[in-house]
């Protein structure tokens, strides 16, 4: 049976302004320019890309937590994208994030009681009692417990916090959450446990995930499909499976050529990517990734290539592949 969308973006753009002055045209950053992709009911759907492609930003401006500079945000087909503050506010409940610091995320002033039963409060959802006992029951889940109710987040450790930062958002009973390098700050010993628990509680409740990783290894091991961004675009987009096999755009290779192998015997030659990834301020013409990439043509210099649909739901944004 094929899953029902949940959220589909379409054409979604962020930009931001950059103030050069009195007499100076307008300039803007485009940290999410032409997004468009869509969530299933049930999966994990991974964003990734360096540091700067703008995969953060695209997480928090659905939430709405950034204010989209343009395109729709549709959720269960209604569009989000222009909800009025006390709307969005409820949908809230139904949309949640897990940030990537477990340190900055959760109020030091406050006790993981207060952490949890807040939202509960906020959405005026069960008595006082109930709520209490929901964030036991929540954090025994999580696996904590009634012990830790009223100690303060600094009394725990990077993974116990990340822990907590998941109770909140799943308290509400969400129906999709947007996980922002959710382990990406923790020892890599405590990663495992961490994706293990969010794999625990999708099937326990039956969430839908947008994951945001630099690290490919970790998305490899978590996702259903994966979109990889560069400076703003999607390049290519592909079911896990489907991207770590058969990679076709130039960016997704040389980093899926910094994945550890898995296998001794397994052998994978590194493609190293020269240079920085480019101001989103002032990207390059033509395809912005043409500087760094090693099969760049004369094209690739002027024109911006466009959206080509392979097989099964596989795209990529390259010329290579328009002929
Ligand atoms: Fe490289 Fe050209 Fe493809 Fe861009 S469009 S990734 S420069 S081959």
């Amino acid at each position: 049976m094929v899953a029902s969308p949940l959220l589909e973006v379409k054409n979604l753009k962020k930009y931001y302004e950059v103030d050069q002055g009195w007499f100076k045209p307008k300039t803007y950053v485009k940290a999410v320019d032409d997004v468009s992709f869509t969530v299933y009911k049930g999966e994990t759907f991974g964003l990734v890309g360096e540091s700067g492609c703008g995969k953060s930003t695209t997480g928090r401006t659905l939430l709405r937590l950034n204010a989209p500079t343009d395109g729709s945000i549709l959720f269960e087909n209604k569009d989000i994208s222009e909800l009025p503050y006390e709307k969005m506010r409820k949908l809230r409940r139904r949309i949640q994030m897990v940030f990537q610091d477990p340190y900055a995320s959760l109020n030091p002033k406050k006790t993981i009681r207060q952490i949890l039963t807040e939202p509960l409060r906020v959405h005026d959802l069960h008595s006082k009692e109930e709520r209490v006992k929901k964030a036991i029951e929540i954090l025994e889940i999580v696996g904590l417990s009634e012990y830790h109710l009223d100690r303060y987040p600094h009394e725990f450790s990077g993974g116990q916090r990340q822990r907590i930062g998941i109770a909140r958002a799943v308290i509400l009973q969400p129906d999709l959450i947007v996980t922002d390098e959710p382990v990406s700050a923790l020892d890599v010993s405590i990663q495992s446990q961490v994706i293990n628990l969010l794999l625990k509680l999708q099937k326990e409740f039956d969430l839908t995930y947008i994951f945001i990783s630099h690290d490919l290894s970790v998305v490899k091991h978590i996702t259903d499909r994966v979109a990889v961004m560069y400076l703003g675009k999607i390049v290519e987009l592909a079911s896990t499976k489907e991207l770590f096999q058969n990679p076709k755009h130039p960016y997704t290779k040389a980093l899926i050529s910094a994945v550890p192998v898995s296998h001794p015997d397994e052998k994978r030659e590194r493609i190293i990517l020269t240079g920085d990834v480019p101001s989103p301020a002032n990207p390059p013409k033509g395809c912005s990734f043409h500087p760094r990439c090693s099969e760049c043509m004369a094209i690739c210099q002027t024109e911006a290539p466009p959206v080509v649909e392979m097989e099964n739901g596989h795209t990529v944004t390259c010329h290579l592949f328009t002929k």
